[in-house]
């Protein structure tokens, strides 16, 4: 039974991009409406945009994302719809935790603090990231009143404004800047770190609102269980998930090798232009998976307004370098799943993940894999790197921090550039104005990891958020 009465039977819906949002925005379209004659357009070989896993010398290599969190439910209800949930595993047990560098040692992150909220007070005694100053300043928070003003705010002034500078610049820059490739004096809280900004509001503070939020934890603990843990990964690779997606759609619905140039009005349709192609292509409806900079470009001539709001979200780059080893040439005992490295130890590094650590079937038995992450907002020259001095680069941060030895048995470079939007301050009423703006443009909908959220769960949501809108004929 056809229950919509917005959307014609057999509308031509074309979805620019396969990566894990334009995958999944075509997987919930078709199967509401698989009456409708849907294309992905993609202008590469393969699905899956970002998420890429290669397989050498018996190792298993993530080259952009490893894994995604369950607190966001919709990666996990997309795995779970395409019977692919049992393919997840998750993060190991042992050895989890994370170093940060200080002073060109490896510390190890205080316990109980979990991302911006210290709980364990005692272990803010004793870490030797902080001097005697920068704790006093940390327990400080407990006491430092909330902020009334409610417009958004950087997450260093956030950081400094609750916890102080030495936290900031040893723990909070690293860690949080680190997972957005952002500049922190730029990142918006209310974009990214929202339930903190909330904290401060509700709880009075982050110690506070992180002592609750242990309480809730240990209570739920208590009860049935979680049936997944907090980040899971396919077991052979995030690729093995867009292409479950791919294989859950009818066959053909993806074109491959097509690159989009433009779009335009027509009548009541919208047209797109191809490279390559003189005859223009006509849609009913188009969904616009691609990152802001392509996004913008597309929309230029034909909707320069809206173009030059989506052009406003600049994006930053990062060169993932993928290294085995075998573990006789590593010294450390590589307890943690990884390091983070604070710009202010003014190192070619934003991280280094411990891959063999994190999740099982990462290495070969007796070997070691580590992802190290370069560039990123702070460090954008770095991406200019030959992969020969990236590489020794590299090497020599290795062996200094964890004691690596000899050669690598492969060295694989995926490098990133403009793939990472940033959120700056301004970012939500940025976005409620493109989708103000987007409006007043029937047939059109935009989609992806620039608007509400980088994160794969984030970018499952917004694809299927973009097709209900195209189903139900609502706008945002
Ligand atoms: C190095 C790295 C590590 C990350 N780690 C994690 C992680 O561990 N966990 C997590 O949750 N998130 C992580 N992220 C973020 C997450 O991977 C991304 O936000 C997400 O994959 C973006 O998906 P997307 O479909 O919106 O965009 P993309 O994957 O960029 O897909 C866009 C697609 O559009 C295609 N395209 C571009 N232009 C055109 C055109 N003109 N015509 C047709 N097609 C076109 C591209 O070829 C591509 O396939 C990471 C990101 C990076 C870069």
């Amino acid at each position: 039974m056809d229950t919509n009465h917005k959307l014609a039977r057999n509308s031509r819906v074309a979805i620019i991009g396969a990566g894990i949002t334009g995958l999944s925005a075509a997987y919930y379209l078709q199967k509401q409406r698989p009456d409708l004659r849907i294309s992905v357009l993609e202008a590469s070989p393969r699905a899956g945009g970002i998420l890429q896993t290669i397989c050498q010398n018996g190792f298993l290599i993530e080259r952009g994302p490893d894994m995604f969190i369950t607190r966001e439910p919709e990666a996990l209800e997309l795995c779970e719809e395409i019977g692919f949930a049992d393919q997840l595993i998750k993060t190991n047990t042992t050895n989890r935790g994370a170093y940060l560098i200080h002073r060109g040692k490896l510390e190890k992150m205080p316990s109980g603090w979990t991302m911006m909220t210290p709980t364990n007070l005692w272990s803010i005694a004793r870490t030797r990231l902080l001097s005697k100053r920068g704790k006093l300043r940390v327990l400080r928070e407990l006491f430092t009143r909330r902020r009334t003003d409610t417009s958004d705010e950087s997450l260093a002034s956030f950081t400094r404004r609750r916890l102080g500078q030495e936290a900031f610049d040893n723990i909070i820059q690293p860690l949080i800047g680190g997972i957005y490739t952002a500049d922190p004096e730029k990142l918006s809280m209310n974009a990214t770190l929202k339930t903190f900004v909330d904290m401060e509001r509700d709880e009075g503070g982050l110690i506070r609102g992180g002592l609750k939020q242990l309480k809730n934890r240990k209570s739920d603990a208590g009860g049935s269980g979680a049936r997944y843990s907090m980040f899971v990964t396919p077991k052979d690779g995030m690729q093995s998930f867009t292409d479950a997606i791919v294989n859950a759609l009818p066959a053909n619905t993806i074109q491959y090798g097509v690159k989009v140039t433009g779009l335009q009005p027509v009548e009541d349709v919208l047209s797109v232009t191809v490279e390559g192609e003189s005859a223009v292509r006509h849609y009913d409806k188009i969904i616009l998976a691609t990152s802001s900079q392509i996004t913008a470009q597309l929309l230029k001539k034909e909707f320069p307004e809206l173009s030059n709001s989506v052009g406003q979200i600049p994006l930053a780059g990062a060169s993932v370098l993928s290294m085995g080893y075998t573990r006789k040439n590593v010294d450390h005992p590589l307890d943690a799943f990884g390091i983070v490295s604070p710009i202010k130890e003014n190192r070619p590094l934003i991280a280094i993940s411990i891959s063999s650590q994190k999740f099982a079937g990462r290495a070969p038995d007796g070997h070691v894999l580590f992802r190290i992450f370069i560039g990123g907002a702070l460090q954008p020259e770095l991406l200019e790197l030959a992969d020969e001095k990236l590489i020794q680069s590299t090497r020599e941060q290795l062996k200094d921090l964890l004691g690596v030895n000899g050669e690598p048995l492969f060295t694989d470079i995926a490098r990133w550039t403009n793939t990472m939007p940033q959120y700056h301050v301004g970012h939500v009423e940025l976005v409620d104005s493109i989708e103000e703006q987007l409006k007043s443009i029937p047939g059109l909908e935009l989609a992806g990891n620039a608007y509400r959220g980088v994160g794969i769960p984030l970018c499952v949501r917004s694809g299927k958020q973009a097709a209900e809108r195209i189903i139900n004929g609502t706008k945002c």
